[in-house]
């Protein structure tokens, strides 16, 4: 009966702090998104208590008759939203659901082929100190110097040379749309299977703002809290039935045990979200707001790799400013904007500096931004930006707290969780 604030006053105190940094803060963290109170509530019920091991039916453990009928909706849900024959939504993670295709599709000391982690990949794509890049003998493909789009020549060269077993197209910082019919077509040719991962769009596919990989792609992977908007985790889809089963197989008992049965009911509650018609309108904003972010940024001054986005994120090439993206993130943050600092390709500087940070649009518009206010911020991160290139890594003190104290009246409003 005791409430978390009594029970653990020092944790209760670190929660409440999170919150107010939210509340008070502009996320540009592409990965990240808010969630609703409604996927909150699922997160944090009863159903944290439960053993679940097995799949909606056919569990190990008895009393499972409510809990199955939380699971089977996030699968329906989730097959409805992407066309989707099968999902499973157990995958603890987006790491998980692509370990889970490794295991259920390959064998250690296969090839497979995937985006290089320095042109916008992900670690589990078979990055060295990952087990896929361990395990695996992994190759990579990577973008064009010219123009830092993916190099669909290389991937087909690769392939052709190397014969993976295993395709992956997807990764964490892809501002432009990928032609996935082309990957099919190569992945064909040489007998592979294609996967996508398509953690960072899935929400947009969603949304009806991005082409469905599922169309093109044997098995597609994804987290649910990113574009998305559920709760943390990971789910993997596909209409072939034989990998469906290898891939509940690999799951569980494969990788994991009892399944997270609160996460997978805020999935659901996502899941349901995502089919209503407001969700379509959320991820034709997101796709508006970052072409509105880019273009506010370009016009600064400063670069966008690729010249501009397709999607909900984008990379922001900081050397016309001469600043790195590691003070770039620290002197953001000082004014209350939050990002991360990313390499941009054929970045001259170590993955600790790095040339750029990596910008996206989906918790702010989940919170209500518009263009107007995606215009703003564009404008504030340039004065910010500015501050540093003018005065080196300390930046501009005033000119960073006259930018915190207008990103404090656009947060104040839009408020977040008015109710918590
Ligand atoms: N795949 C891609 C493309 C990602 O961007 C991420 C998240 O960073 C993952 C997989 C891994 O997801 P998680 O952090 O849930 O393990």
């Amino acid at each position: 009966t005791e409430n978390l604030g009594s029970r653990d006053p020092e944790l209760a105190r670190a929660i409440g702090n999170e919150l107010t940094r939210q509340r008070d803060e502009i996320e540009l963290i592409a990965s990240e998104n808010i969630v609703s109170l409604a996927v909150l509530q699922a997160q944090g019920s009863v159903l944290t208590n439960k053993y679940a091991e097995g799949y909606p039916g056919r569990r190990y453990y008895g009393g499972c008759q409510y809990v199955d009928v939380a699971e089977q909706l996030a699968i329906d849900r989730a097959k409805q939203i992407f066309g989707a024959g099968f999902a499973n939504v157990q995958a603890n993670s987006g790491s998980q659901a692509n370990q889970s295709v490794f295991l259920a599709l390959l064998k250690p000391g296969d090839t497979f082929l995937a985006m290089d982690l320095s042109a916008g990949g992900h670690l589990t794509h078979g990055a060295k100190p990952n087990m896929s890049g361990k395990w695996f003998n992994a190759v990579h493909y990577g973008v064009r110097q010219q123009d830092s789009t993916l190099d669909y020549d290389q991937m087909e060269e690769l392939a052709r040379e190397h014969q993976p077993k295993l395709i992956i197209a997807g990764g964490s910082a892809i501002p432009r749309q990928i032609d996935f019919a082309r990957f099919r077509k190569v992945a064909d040719e040489i007998g592979a299977y294609l996967m996508v991962d398509m953690a960072h769009f899935a929400g947009l596919v969603a949304g009806g703002q991005h082409p469905n990989p599922l169309e093109h792609a044997h098995v597609v992977t994804t987290t649910t809290h990113k574009t998305l908007r559920g709760p943390r985790g990971g789910m993997v889809l596909t209409n072939d039935e034989t990998i469906a089963k290898k891939i509940n197989s690999a799951i569980f008992p494969g990788l994991q045990g009892g399944p997270l049965m609160h996460v997978i009911a805020g999935k659901a509650v996502a899941f349901g979200e995502a089919l209503r018609p407001e969700f379509s309108e959320y991820a034709a904003n997101v796709v508006a707001n970052a072409r509105t972010l880019a273009e506010t940024l370009m016009k600064g001054g400063i670069d966008i790799v690729t010249g501009g986005t397709d999607t909900h994120l984008m990379l922001v090439d900081l050397r016309p400013k001469g600043v790195t993206g590691k003070d770039a993130e620290a002197a953001l943050g000082r004014a209350h904007i939050t990002c991360n600092k990313n390499g941009i390709p054929f970045d001259p500087q170590p993955p600790t500096v790095t040339s750029g940070v990596r910008l996206g649009t989906p918790a702010g518009t989940t919170r209500g931004f518009g263009e107007a206010e995606f215009r703003e911020i564009g404008e504030l991160i340039v004065e910010v930006v500015d501050g540093l290139a003018k005065n080196g890594v300390d930046g501009n003190g005033e000119v960073e707290a006259s930018v915190k104290a207008r990103v404090r009246a656009l947060c104040d409003r839009f408020p977040l969780y008015p109710g918590l």
